[in-house]
């Protein structure tokens, strides 16, 4: 697959021939701040392309233990962990009012010889952390504008940036997000589809601790998940529901939606409070066939979008952020172009099963909630049944769900 050669070539750099990079990432959210300081660091010559655009929408990220690990070796984690709760328990609690309901399941980080199965911390701390870190980082320079195409240069790809300038990398990396234009303009096959659903994203203060214990219910229309946050009386709230009720919600002053998510929570935490900034989010799913073309490779949501259940999303980003920086470092080892399509191989065949695995299960998990059919209830509560009366393949879900050990990439084992 190749990128489209485009009829004007980029914009003269203002000050003479446009600086080369070994990589540039364009995008500079979670995903993308991670592939940057993860090449960086380890004297990669990186550019990073991408107006700091910080969105507060409530929305909060648990991330999980490996991607905490990476976190922790870029340097990050020292300033986030203050910030971030431990989970140290996930409960399921079955709402759908069907025939087949299992009684509610328990799931303990202890059992899996863990503290905590991941940290819960708000996405805009997050992203703001790691920027922090990428303006100090030595080899990593920034380029405060947004991507406006990629076109093919000499043994480079060259990147037009929105305000004039230009610069020419052997890679460049897609994390320029679900609406990604580099994907668009490099023609990746890509399928994309729709849930009847939205997110409404808040964060909540509230009466009763905590105590560790995230908490999702399945309802009929979605899951609504309760995480902790600090302090063990505040949390942050995801309600997956149908998208008009979202809406309706999403419109009623603070009492009234606190009042809303406290029975919806059957007052398990108390009399709630709303306690930051809100934000709705309608649910899609994403998927490319192949995560690469000449001299591009996706990263983050550019590559997979599925609805936020089981804090699956940006673990799979830093996933691909972590593994991409493996295969530019194998590529430098064995001396080869870190943009050649037999260097991104091995990434783009690991990242893609990754992501339809993860993807697949998340998609069954919400659409069989959806469905109300009685076989489909019977066969999600049997599992959710089989997890609780069946431990040794209780440990091996939560482990495969935490810590995927096969095919870990380095800076995340
Ligand atoms: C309600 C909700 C809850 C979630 N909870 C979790 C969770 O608990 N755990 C988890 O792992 N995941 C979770 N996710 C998923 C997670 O939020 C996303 O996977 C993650 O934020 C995506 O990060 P990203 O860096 O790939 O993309 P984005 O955050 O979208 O970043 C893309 C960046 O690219 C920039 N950009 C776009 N176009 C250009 C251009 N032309 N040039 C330069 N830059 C450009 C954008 O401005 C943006 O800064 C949740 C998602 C939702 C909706």
């Amino acid at each position: 697959m190749t990128v489209p050669v485009p009829t004007s070539p980029p914009r003269a750099h203002p000050a003479g021939p446009p600086p080369r990079f070994e990589v540039a990432v364009v995008g500079a959210g979670a995903a993308g701040l991670a592939a940057a300081l993860a090449l960086a660091r380890d004297g990669v010559e990186t550019a990073l392309v991408g107006r700091h655009a910080p969105v507060a929408d409530g929305r909060t990220v648990a991330l999980l233990d490996g991607s905490v690990r990476f976190l922790r070796v870029l340097g990050a984690w020292d300033e986030i962990a203050p910030h971030a709760a431990p989970l140290a328990e996930l409960q399921i609690v079955d709402d759908t009012g069907s025939l087949f309901r299992p009684p509610p399941a328990r799931f303990s980080a202890s059992e899996i010889g863990l503290d905590a199965f991941g940290w819960n911390v708000e996405s805009a701390r997050l992203v703001e952390t790691l920027r922090r870190q990428a303006r100090t980082t030595p080899g990593l320079t920034l380029f405060e504008a947004d991507s406006a195409g990629m076109h093919r240069a000499d043994g480079a790809a060259a990147l037009a940036l929105e305000d004039g300038r230009s610069l020419e990398a052997r890679l460049v990396v897609g994390a320029d997000g679900g609406r990604s234009p580099l994907r668009t303009a490099a023609s990746l096959r890509t399928r994309e589809w729709s849930y009847p659903q939205a997110a409404l994203t808040t964060l909540l203060a509230h009466d009763r601790p905590h105590r560790d214990i995230s908490t999702e219910f399945h309802t009929r229309n979605g899951p609504f998940t309760l995480v902790p946050l600090p302090g063990g009386h505040r949390s942050s709230l995801v309600w997956v529901t149908a998208e008009r009720a979202a809406k309706r919600l999403s419109d009623l002053d603070d009492a009234a939606l606190a009042a809303a998510v406290e029975h919806q929570a059957r007052s398990m935490l108390g009399a709630m409070r709303i306690d930051g900034p809100r934000g709705l989010v309608p649910m899609r799913g994403l998927s490319v066939a192949n995560p690469v073309a000449e001299r591009l490779a996706l990263i983050g949501e550019a590559a997979h979008v599925f609805p936020p259940i089981g804090a699956q999303g940006l673990n799979l980003g830093l996933r691909d952020a972590a593994a991409l920086r493996d295969a530019v470092f194998s590529a430098r080892e064995a001396n080869r172009d870190p943009g050649a399509p037999a260097s991104l191989a091995g990434f783009a065949r690991t990242r893609s099963m990754d992501a339809r695995l993860r993807g697949t299960a998340v998609d069954w998990l919400n659409r069989s909630l959806l469905t109300g059919l009685l076989p489909v209830d019977a066969l999600r509560g049997l599992g959710l049944v089989a997890l609780g009366a069946i431990p040794p393949l209780r440990r091996f879900v939560m482990r495969e769900g935490v810590q995927p050990r096969l095919g870990a990439p380095q800076l995340m084992r």
